[in-house]
């Protein structure tokens, strides 16, 4: 029943299909990804009317195999489960890579593997802390991700040192030598810098995009993280900065051990830190045990795809990461957003349709640690950059999606308009978010000049569960994931049937937005 039906939507589709191809093929295809390329809807007003209609039909099809026949939530719970977190270069992360690319197959999908190295896998230790004096208090810790270990169980006075109030200049004191040091003002591991929750501070688009914070400055931070490590310091401990108990890991790295071992306590711990030493002397002992690899290890890419029928040179991009962090089960940061991936492929597939362009299903990896998977695939498409059309991302949790934000494309806005309208009618979308957001795999594709974009969702326990222990398969909420699941394959597909590509941008000279 399911393919005859899809025939016979195929069938009235067909028309308005051959209509938009002969659009592509014509005039409008020497003019393919030049930059500023505006759409002639004036020209053109009864093919986009055409488009809209036909997408919204479309898009509703797309809901409808969702609702019906979602194999999502199964997926995520196995991949919570069954692998649990996945850090770059892990065992779990490796059996990840296989079963996503096994995944994909099982859904007649082709898919493969693009692999790449990183220095080291790190195994992360038992790790322990105590206050010594003037209390006695044992304490959670966790080393940041890729901290180096300890020299066993080390006994220190607590010193407290604020980033904001260090100058690049200033020689290590002698008292930070076998200190524990409680390293406060760094620009890391704080709450999430792209939260739903202020998708809609700036609704009104300022004349170049919501500026960036200004620049963080490397050379400073480097001469101090220097003087850390020449000061001899035993540990270096950071505030989670959460509520309620939880964590928020991160890394400095490169897939190398830490210069200095560094971990994280939580935010009410490091206050009481600070509040004791306030007070007098403080005493702790800490031991933290992680291990690495002894060489190199394997981190992969998961790439699958629906061929283009009359442009299959050019890729409409969906993606999320599939790596995570390892304190929780990786569910919700970013378990959610590659499987509602894998379930837009599934649904695609399962329609049968034969899309325009190219659509390109990516699970990335290595996101956490600054973008290695993204990197790793743009490197290996170099030459396929100018035909890539465009990239969305999914890497905000289980909440539905809200909307998706320019980050900064105006010069897309007519496109995403057209793309957006059958999506936000179907899926009960609100306004195109104006917002940059930055911090995830699109960020790659954004620099290379390919226009890429991220999911705005709702909260849904993202914040806390970001990072955190609390990252866990129980937060899912299937309803939610599923609706997400059909914005990224709707977008796919109204993306690959568009009469014209995107317009590319300049490449920033640094950073967005763009
Ligand atoms: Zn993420």
């Amino acid at each position: 029943m399911k393919s005859r039906s899809f025939f016979d939507a195929s069938r009235r589709f067909a028309p308005r299909l051959l209509f938009v191809a002969v659009l592509c093929c014509s005039a409008l295809l020497p003019r393919a990804h030049a930059q500023n390329t505006a759409l002639d809807y004036n020209a053109d007003t009864k093919a986009y009317e055409a488009y809209r209609t036909d997408m919204e039909g479309a898009d509703q099809k797309i809901a409808d195999e969702i609702k019906a026949h979602s194999e999502l939530v199964k997926n995520l719970e196995y991949l919570s489960t069954q692998i649990g977190p996945r850090l770059t270069g892990s065992p779990q992360m490796q059996k990840a890579s296989q079963w996503t690319l096994q995944r994909f197959q099982d859904y007649k999908l082709d898919a493969h593997l693009e692999s790449t190295e990183v220095p080291h896998a790190f195994y992360r230790g038992d790790d322990a802390a105590e206050i010594l004096a003037p209390v006695s208090r044992v304490i959670p810790i966790h080393s940041i991700g890729w901290g180096k270990a300890t020299d066993g169980a080390v006994t220190g006075p607590v010193v407290f040192v604020d980033f904001k109030t260090l100058s690049e200049m200033d020689k290590p004191p002698s008292s930070w030598k076998g200190a524990i040091l409680c390293l406060g003002g760094l620009p890391f591991g704080g709450t999430p810098s792209a939260t739903p929750e202020n998708a809609y501070d700036a609704v009104i688009p300022p004349p170049h995009g919501v500026p960036k914070a200004p620049a963080f400055n490397f050379r400073r931070f480097g001469k101090i993280i220097q003087n850390l490590i020449d000061s001899g310091a035993a540990v270096v401990l950071m505030d989670s900065g959460k509520p309620d108990g939880l964590f928020n890991m991160f890394s400095f790295g490169p897939y190398t051990p830490s210069a200095v071992p560094i971990a994280l306590v939580t935010h009410s711990d490091y206050e009481l830190l600070d509040r004791l030493c306030k007070a007098g002397a403080v005493t702790m002992k800490v031991n933290l045990k992680g291990t690495f690899s002894a060489g190199p290890v394997p981190a992969a890419i998961t790439v699958a795809e629906i061929k283009g029928s009359k442009l299959p040179e050019e890729r409409v991009i969906i993606g999320g990461h599939l790596d995570s962090w390892d304190l929780g089960q990786g569910s919700l940061d970013n378990g959610t957003g590659a499987m509602a991936v894998l379930e837009a492929a599934r649904t695609l597939k399962a329609l049968d349709w034969q899309p325009l362009r190219t659509i390109t299903f990516i699970l990335f990896t290595g996101e956490e640690e600054g973008g290695l998977g993204a990197s790793l695939f743009m490197k290996n498409h170099a030459a396929e950059i100018p035909k890539m059309d465009a990239a969305l991302i999914h890497d905000t949790g289980t909440g539905k999606v809200l909307s998706i934000a320019l980050e900064g494309l105006y010069s897309t806005a007519p496109q995403m308009a057209q793309i957006y309208l059958p999506i936000q009618e179907v899926f009960d979308l609100q306004p195109l978010s104006t917002r940059f957001f930055g911090a995830s795999d699109h960020v790659e594709f954004l620099v290379a000049g390919v226009p890429a974009y991220f999911c705005i969702q709702a909260p849904a326990h993202y914040g806390e569960a970001h990072h955190s222990q609390a990252d866990t398969f129980d937060l899912v909420v299937p309803d939610e994931i599923n609706q997400g699941a059909g914005v990224m394959a709707a977008w796919a597909w109204n993306v690959a049937q568009l009469p014209e590509p995107f317009p590319h941008h300049a490449p920033p000279k640094s950073g967005g937005p763009f």
